[in-house]
């Protein structure tokens, strides 16, 4: 792909697809994240999920029903100048261990395999990975980023491996299904685990600290 800008960026090359997202659904999801930021409650609850102060978040991309952020957006180019591919990062303590899991029962080996021969999934893996990058860009311009010391490099292995389920899980999370069929089967896959319409969080949104048994106490 030439190094058109964003906004001029067309979908379709030729008729065929190449994103899974319009160029305006893309600028959408930016704009809501630019509009609305992480707030000092959400940041606070994503540093107890990660165990570290989230750096360069931007706003929480997904949330559970409950309003615990499940993934969120940060900035490509994190303060003191780090570049940062992983623009959607999964930080729900649940859905971190269930895709975990996953990956311990050697499901990546699988997805390799099947990337090799299905011309589908190749198909819609390469898509989700320039809907990402299109994403990033919509992102780093309304931010002020540079990110050209990340171009071309989206998430998780993406457009030629599977490395990182998790990065495509939260790529689904933040971006709806059918934008990465690898992140939207992953998710299926989990969802007697972890489910975003089905809160199973240790400490719903809104529960004080050590008051998170929940109804059931556990
Ligand atoms: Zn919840």
């Amino acid at each position: 792909m030439s190094a058109n800008t964003g906004a001029s960026e067309n979908t379709s090359i030729d008729g065929v697809e190449v994103m899974a997202l319009s160029v305006e659904a893309i600028e959408d999801l930016v704009g809501r994240a630019l509009s609305h930021r992480a707030s000092p409650e959400q940041i606070e609850r994503v540093e107890k999920e990660l165990g570290r102060y989230p750096r360069g978040i931007v706003a929480v991309g997904a949330s559970c029903v409950c309003g615990n952020p499940l993934a969120v957006i940060t900035r490509p180019l994190l303060p003191g100048g780090i570049p940062f591919p992983t623009t959607c990062y999964l930080t729900a303590p649940e859905a971190v261990k269930a895709v975990s899991q996953l990956e311990a029962e050697g499901r990546m080996a699988a997805w390799n395999e099947a990337l090799a021969q299905d011309e589908d999934l190749r198909v819609g893996y390469g898509r989700a990975h320039r809907t990402y990058l299109a994403f990033r860009r919509a992102l780093a311009q309304g931010l002020g980023d540079d990110e050209s010391h990340i171009e071309g490099v989206s998430a998780g292995g993406m457009p030629s491996r599977v490395k990182c389920l998790h990065a495509l899980v939260a790529q689904s999370l933040v971006m709806g299904e059918g934008v990465n069929p690898v992140g939207d089967q992953t998710l299926a896959e989990v969802k007697g685990l972890f489910d975003p319409v089905v809160c199973r969080c240790e400490r719903p949104w809104g529960c004080a600290e050590g008051q998170g048994a929940g109804p059931e106490g556990r």
